[in-house]
């Protein structure tokens, strides 16, 4: 954050507007998905056809069948439920059934209706299911052996709210394919929505030589990709209205770790004070108010990831990383953050380590996906297909199961 003097009147006037975009763009999307939830309910209503009832109905719990490998009776007891919830629309019965549905189906192997319901849930469920729903997503592309989709899956699951019953499993599934040199995923700037950058407003980056941390000073929880997208396009209006190009920032990082390509690297940034701080200088904000609040290890994590890229990318020395503060008179990046700033500094033997290790492209995990497409309100497959310039047949076919319906937050493979 910019801040010319100490600038803590600016900070507490963009934190109330912020805070109330977030709370509304939250009220909207829960209207959204109930609307898309009663279509889906009228639209999917019946279409897998259920399993021939037989004399004797099984009575027990879909996760004892489950449990006990009574895949048959677990699937037969699911659909049932998923009916009798429909019946009462109760969206949160409708959506813990058809998370019994996915799992079960996930089981049996037949991928494409499993994704159908788990994708169903991801819109409507609440947090615990919606991880946990992400959670059968990402084993699910794994027994399917798409590994780029279920890593993207993984490494966004928050392990504390996947169901304890199934955490385990998918830590173990995952040990197999997780890449020895992690390099920092970065979700680019169509992920987000991004307005198009003025580029007849910037210089040209030049040579970078420096990195320089901050905290966007709102203290708003962005866990979630909705609040974290909602956010990063709050911080490109506020910097549009100072007359930049664009975000000041060239990467932002939300409460989760997700890391957002904010301004395009080939530009200089608007974010350490003036033109000649900002000289080959690339800004690196995480969301939140760190004066306020401790940093989230997840954030912290994604922190550390990313300045080790960059600076075995760049070239950048580790005594070049520095907090905002370092620059000049600011409280930003805040004192928590600022205190653990040595700590989240690559080492020189891991910046050469990760030299070595420099295969896999940033923004990029591999499978033929160029990159992920966060799914908004009224996105349709044939309009993402358009707006990335692929054909719906590709799209369809990166994107087994994701016909019937999208939601709000689930990602779409765009090759
Ligand atoms: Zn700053």
């Amino acid at each position: 954050m910019r801040a010319a003097t100490p600038g803590v009147s600016t900070v507490r006037s963009t934190t109330s507007s912020t805070v109330r975009c977030v709370v509304a763009s939250r009220s909207n999307l829960w209207r959204g998905a109930l609307l898309v939830g009663l279509i889906a309910t009228v639209g999917c209503s019946h279409r897998h056809a259920r399993p021939p009832v037989t004399s004797v109905e099984p009575r027990g719990s879909v996760h004892d069948y489950v449990a006990t490998g009574q895949f048959a009776k677990a699937r037969q007891v699911a659909f049932r439920n998923l009916d009798d919830a429909r019946d009462s629309r109760n969206p949160s019965a409708i959506a813990r059934a058809e998370l019994d549905v996915g799992e079960v189906m996930m089981r049996l192997g037949e991928h494409e209706t499993a994704r159908r319901y788990l994708f169903a849930v991801d819109g409507r469920g609440s947090a615990r299911e919606r991880q946990t729903a992400r959670a059968f997503l990402a084993l699910s592309y794994h027994r399917a052996m798409e590994d780029a989709l279920a890593r993207t899956y993984f490494e966004r699951l928050e392990p504390t709210l996947v169901s304890p019953r199934v955490w385990p499993e998918v830590e173990r599934a995952f040990g197999s394919i997780a890449p020895r040199v992690v390099r920092a995923d970065v979700q680019p700037r169509t992920a987000w929505g991004a307005a198009p950058f003025r580029a007849t407003n910037a210089d040209p980056m030049g040579p970078i030589t420096r990195i320089t941390v901050h905290h966007t000073a709102i203290a708003a929880d962005t866990t979630s990709i909705a609040d974290a997208t909602s956010q990063m396009r709050s911080i490109q209006r506020t910097h549009f209205a100072r007359g930049w190009a664009g975000i000041g920032y060239h990467y932002i990082i939300d409460s989760a770790g997700r890391i957002w390509e904010a301004r395009p690297i080939a530009y200089q940034g608007a974010h350490a004070g003036n033109h000649e701080l900002n000289r080959g200088n690339i800004g690196v904000s995480l969301m939140g108010d760190f004066e306020q609040h401790h940093v989230p290890k997840a954030q912290q994590d994604a922190c550390a990831q990313l300045l080790l890229d960059l600076c075995s990318r760049h070239g950048v020395r580790p005594d070049e990383v520095k907090g905002h503060c370092d620059l000049k008179h600011t409280q930003c990046p805040g004192a928590h953050l600022a205190r653990l700033l040595a700590e989240l500094t690559p080492t020189r033997t891991a910046i050469a380590q990760a030299k070595r290790g420099h295969s896999v492209p940033i923004a990029a995990s591999g499978g033929g996906v160029r990159h992920y497409h966060t799914v908004v309100r009224g996105d349709t497959l044939s309009r993402i297909a358009r707006r990335y310039g692929v054909t719906l047949t590709a799209l369809r076919r990166a994107n087994p199961g994701t016909s019937d319906g999208l939601y709000p937050g689930n990602l779409i493979a765009v090759p």
